[in-house]
């Protein structure tokens, strides 16, 4: 692949990066490189605000990786963004080893059987899979990116609430010391709860930061994001690699220094040693010294409609969505999941 200037100069900083050792010293040198990116309007305020030491951290998690070549341009965005690729793609394996060799987390994108979508695409989990279907189906997602640290559902409204296919997907994942995050694409999810029974590492999505493909929505999100991360210290949120989604996050991106956020990966906010075995030495220095503060249990923030997922073989397109209601909302607990004792073999 030919490599873009800005690709070059993630690399070229994400290197100093990891020589210096520190997390937050990426913003800071982010804001004083002689270099700047496009359209980032870092002020002497932000700059003098940035080198407070972040108190907050958000992990930006990039889906649908793979279909369209335009999909490497996400693979420039600054900082430590984790890029979550869908199995089997044109394009899926050349850029998850390219974000895999720049030193960014990967995760595998396993399209889930949806409520009201048929269009999954390869290496799709459905309800009539059986749990040896639903293994071999990982083991095949698996194999073509071997270096994936986790995976998290692309639709899935359906599966996920399915208590024996989250199992068995969990089974998996306990096998290969993968971690679960659950996209949230139904309130009424319960993979996260039967990836704790079954002591797979998982947490949620918080926001989907482009539902709508236009500069104001995007940025307002990521203001929920900020709010988000300040009011429970940690915060995921999920994107797609449209172009217009890229052009706003990498404006946005720098500012989040200024609000003592840190940027970091995916993998940094679950405090399991699973995780931590599967990363890359090189990679510990980012996370070695960060504390995890685990969401409280009980308390959800949800989103009860599909979010904006990218049809297999199409161009960009956007569907109306139902607004997130990302702080306020909460949810009465379910009854705890009783599981099938069978459930439990991996
Ligand atoms: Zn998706």
């Amino acid at each position: 692949m030919k490599k873009s200037t800005p690709y070059l100069f993630k690399v070229q900083l994400k290197k100093a990066f990891l020589v210096a050792g520190l997390a937050t010293g990426f913003f800071t040198s982010l804001v004083t490189s002689q270099h700047t990116f496009a359209n980032s309007k870092v002020t002497h305020d932000e700059l003098a605000v940035s080198q407070a030491p972040a108190q907050y951290k958000v992990a930006i998690v990039i889906d649908d990786i793979g279909y369209r070549y335009t999909d490497k341009h996400a693979l420039s965005l600054p900082g430590n963004i984790t890029y979550s690729v869908l199995p089997h793609t044109p394009y899926g394996k050349k850029l998850a080893k390219t974000a895999y060799e720049q030193q960014d987390d990967v995760i595998l994108h396993i399209p889930m059987e949806s409520q009201s979508r048929t269009d999954l695409g390869p290496g799709a989990l459905t309800k009539d899979m059986t749990k040896r279907a639903i293994h071999e189906s990982l083991e095949n997602s698996y194999r073509e990116i071997p270096f994936a640290i986790g995976i998290n559902n692309h639709m899935g409204s359906y599966l996920t609430q399915s208590v024996s296919h989250m199992a068995w997907t969990m089974n998996f994942l306990k096998r290969n010391n993968l971690f679960f995050l659950d996209s949230k694409t139904s309130a009424h999810s319960k993979a996260a709860e039967i990836a704790k029974h079954l002591g797979v590492p998982v947490q949620e999505r918080r926001v989907f930061l482009d539902n709508q493909l236009t500069d104001t929505y995007i940025s307002q999100q990521f203001k929920t994001l900020i709010s988000v991360a300040k009011k429970h210290q940690t915060a995921i949120a999920i994107a797609h690699p449209h172009p217009e989604t890229v052009k706003v996050l990498t404006k946005l991106i720098p500012t989040l220094a200024s609000h003592q956020i840190e940027l970091v990966p995916l993998s940094s906010l679950y405090d399991s040693p699973l995780v931590r075995r599967k990363i890359a030495p090189k990679d510990k220095v980012k996370v070695a010294s960060q504390k995890v503060i685990r969401k409280e249990v009980g308390m959800a923030v949800v989103n009860d409609a599909e979010p904006k997922e990218e049809p297999l073989k199409f161009e960009t397109q956007i569907e109306t969505q139902i607004e997130i209601e990302e702080v306020q909302q909460s949810f009465i607990a379910p009854p705890p999941i009783k599981l099938d004792v069978k459930l439990l073999e991996l």
